[in-house]
């Protein structure tokens, strides 16, 4: 063999050599997983279903799902998707997230125990991104304490409301936040303030890293029976304004500045347009529901029929607000 054959050899061997050793590492990770899972609270299963863990109920399959119940775990599972450079997605109620309907090919996580914590001391209060807003809201009514009656209709999580900055009646998550504690990818915890969460309209700038692990937040002493009746009046008017009996992933749309997506949906003359087992809600505008069986594809055209008819009708560009999970590396 020549020289040059031997140089020529060595230049094509190489990125098939490379190639093998990736498709190697791909297939050991899902080995390497369980020694890293091992507190009893833990959970760890492979092919999981995400359907099950979203308000939609769309969605294949996660490669792997983790419910990790300790920040140790937490640390180690950010260092195995460095090492293993697996994508991983959080997932927190699933009440704000489309999944494509081939799933997707990385471990998603959900927080739980130490992980899902609610501790108050008097005014100020610390919460872990796992704790459903909910449980927060009625918690808060009990105790007295004023800020998060506005939550009690939103389905989500800490987590999922810090990084959505979610919100309803004039009120956000952010408003009460005094800091946010994440994880970047190292494993390492960082905390955050108010402003450097940068919160706004249903964004915030905590998706920049690994994960959200939890936050404090200050809240008004008040009288409970008013902060009760104040939030119980809130979720009354959801109720009857807002479709709560079909699978749903809330409003679909930003409101663009000054209007709602809801009304120009309504005024193009699109409640109740269907496509597959996805329909506009005759209730409001801004849902889709998954009415039969609907899959990510009928959502996703729907969705894109929507923007194209307003964008027709009234000129408005409409933004989505849902976030979506299994149409490329991470949640978009
Ligand atoms: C019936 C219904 C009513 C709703 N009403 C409202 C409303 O009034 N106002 C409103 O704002 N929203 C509303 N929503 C939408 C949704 O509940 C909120 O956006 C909520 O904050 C999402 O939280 P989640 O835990 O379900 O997040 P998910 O849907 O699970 O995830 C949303 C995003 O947050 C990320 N995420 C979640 N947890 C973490 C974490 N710990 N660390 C890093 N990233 C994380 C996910 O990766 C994803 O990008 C409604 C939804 C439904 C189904």
């Amino acid at each position: 063999m020549s020289l040059g054959q031997v140089l020529a050899s060595l230049t094509s061997a190489k990125p098939i050599c490379y190639n093998r050793e990736k498709g190697r590492d791909r297939m050991n990770w899902q080995n390497a997983l369980p020694e890293i899972i091992t507190h009893p609270n833990s959970r760890l299963r492979f092919k999981e279903p995400l359907a099950k863990h979203t308000y939609f109920g769309i969605g294949g399959e996660a490669t792997a799902y983790i419910e990790v119940s300790t920040i140790a775990e937490l640390s180690a599972v950010a260092r195995f998707h460095r090492q293993w450079d697996v994508p991983i997605a959080i997932i927190g109620r699933g009440s704000n997230l489309l999944v494509s309907d081939t799933g997707f090919k990385g471990i998603s996580i959900r927080l739980i125990s130490e992980l899902a914590k609610l501790e108050v001391d008097r005014r100020v209060v610390s919460v872990g991104a796992g704790l459903s807003l909910p449980r927060l809201s009625k918690t808060m009514s009990r105790r007295g304490l004023s800020g998060v009656e506005f939550a009690l209709g939103i389905p989500g999580s800490i987590g999922g409301a810090l990084i959505m900055n979610a919100g309803a009646w004039g009120s956000s998550f952010g408003d009460i936040v005094t800091d946010v504690t994440v994880m970047d990818d190292t494993g390492e915890l960082v905390n955050l303030t108010h402003a450097e969460a940068n919160f706004a309209y249903r964004h915030s700038g905590l998706d920049a890293y690994f994960c959200v692990t939890g936050a404090t937040l200050e809240l008004k002493p008040g009288d409970a029976d008013a902060i009760t009746e104040k939030m119980q009046a809130f979720y009354k008017q959801k109720v009857e304004t807002q479709p709560f009996a079909e699978e749903n992933a809330g409003c679909m749309f930003k409101n663009p500045p000054g209007d709602s997506a809801g009304r120009l949906i309504d005024i193009s003359g699109l409640k109740g347009y269907r496509i597959g087992g996805a329909e506009v809600s005759t209730v409001h505008g801004n849902f889709i529901l998954n009415i039969d069986n609907a899959t990510a594809t009928d959502v996703l055209d729907l969705v894109a029929h929507i923007q194209q008819q307003v964008r027709e009708k009234t000129g408005i560009s409409l933004q989505t607000e849902v976030k979506r999970l299994g149409f490329g590396p991470k949640v978009e």
